[in-house]
């Protein structure tokens, strides 16, 4: 007999597994319908021995110092800061847009502070911010909007930004000094010997059981269990009752070069041109020493692994309605799928850790502090 069931083997449901075994002194049955933990962040070694991310480019970078301290745990760090160049008018230029993007694209030599009259010159005047297209002339104009943000739009999501929600877009990053890191976290870090070791570490645990390739229709009536958390996608726990929540999903190529570098960053983003959206070169994530160097090349779709959830009202109005369901229900709905909510993986991470603080206080887990000593 288990104590939980966990479905799911992403963040959402290794956090949950780890605490509830260490600190809870809970049996866990973690299964996944995959073939492997980690989630979206698994990554491996490809046939070259280059160690590669499955799901896509996953970099890692937070301001909780809860989470940090929490992983900490499970993985030492490489310090890594990501940057992205975008591939515009024959140039690659830094993203997000900063003194350097808009000195290069325009060939001008403003300094700092002229760059603030620049693009209040070329903000236009939107009386009602509705849509992500709103968002981006209300702050940089129509120029850069076509440069970087409209075509790129368009392909991530099929839409166009006049058609998105302008909560999506809801503050464009712009810099006004040369600074070309991508995220601006205080803890911005990658796990040393990767994600997949990092999830081993955390789920080695006598009290945690995984079945691999298991979806939970499979086993939910075979097995004994008294609590469920369902880290997979919400509609489909309920029988999509009320319709299937509407993702976008990528196709990722991969491609492995016989030269020891590619490009000239971890990512280019592709705004303009081609149907991908951007490259990424993994050594650059991961500082590996290499000969040859891996890619993936990202192509957005419809169809596939529910990756993105589409920002639209109708879609959050549809959410409400399961979330409803999932309010009534006995079983925790944690992460990504679970709350059709778009989520970086240390923001699932928190929602983990508080999930695992309110299961505490309602079956009364006693102090953690000394059943991890037990354990
Ligand atoms: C292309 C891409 C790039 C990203 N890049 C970044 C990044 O750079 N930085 C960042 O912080 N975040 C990034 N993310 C977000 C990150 O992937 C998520 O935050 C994280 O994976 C969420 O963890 P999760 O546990 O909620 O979901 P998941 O990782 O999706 O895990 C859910 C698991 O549940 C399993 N499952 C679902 N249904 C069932 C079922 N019925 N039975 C059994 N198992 C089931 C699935 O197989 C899956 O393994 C990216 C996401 C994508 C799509």
């Amino acid at each position: 007999m288990f104590d939980y069931l966990i479905v799911g083997a992403g963040f959402a449901g290794s956090v949950l597994a780890e605490r509830l075994a260490v600190a809870g002194n809970k049996k866990v049955l973690l299964i996944d319908k995959r073939n492997h933990i980690g989630g979206n962040a698994f990554d491996y070694y490809d046939n070259e021995g280059i160690l590669i991310h499955k799901y896509g480019p996953h970099i890692f970078h937070t301001n909780s110092r809860e989470v940090f301290d929490y992983l900490s745990k499970f993985t030492e760090w490489r310090n890594y800061q990501h940057k992205v160049l975008a591939d515009l008018d024959g140039q690659q230029v830094p993203v997000p847009i900063n003194l350097t993007t808009i000195n290069t694209l325009y060939n001008l030599n403003l300094s700092s502070s002229e760059l603030e009259g620049f693009f209040a010159d070329k903000a236009e005047d939107v009386k009602q911010v509705r849509t992500s297209e709103d968002v981006v002339v209300k702050a940089v104009g129509r120029d850069l909007y076509n440069k970087f943000f409209r075509g790129y739009t368009q392909k991530q999501w099929d839409l166009d930004p006049s058609e998105l929600d302008a909560s999506v877009t809801a503050r464009v990053p712009t810099r006004t000094n040369k600074d070309d890191r991508y995220f601006t976290d205080t803890y911005q870090s990658m796990p040393l010997y990767g994600y997949t070791k990092m999830f081993e570490n955390m789920l080695n645990h006598p009290n945690i059981k995984i079945m691999l390739n298991t979806g939970y229709r499979e086993i939910a009536n075979e097995i004994a269990f008294s609590k469920m958390i369902f880290t997979g996608p919400v509609d489909e726990y309920f029988n999509y009752c009320y319709g299937k929540l509407p993702y976008r999903s990528i196709n990722f190529k991969f491609e492995t070069f016989d030269k020891e570098q590619f490009q000239r960053t971890g990512t280019i983003n592709y705004p303009n041109d081609y149907a991908f959206t951007r490259i990424t070169e993994f050594k650059y994530l991961t500082g590996q020493k290499h000969h040859k160097t891996s890619l993936v090349y990202e192509f957005p779709t419809a169809d596939g692994d529910p990756y993105y959830p589409i920002p639209r009202p109708e879609n959050a109005e549809l959410y409400k309605k399961y979330k409803a369901l999932a309010d009534q229900s006995d079983t925790h709905f944690v992460g990504r799928l679970a709350t059709y909510k778009y989520y970086n993986m240390d923001q699932v991470v928190a929602q983990a850790l508080s999930t695992f603080k309110k299961i505490q206080a309602e079956v009364g887990i006693k102090s953690m502090h000394n059943n991890e000593a037990a354990a």
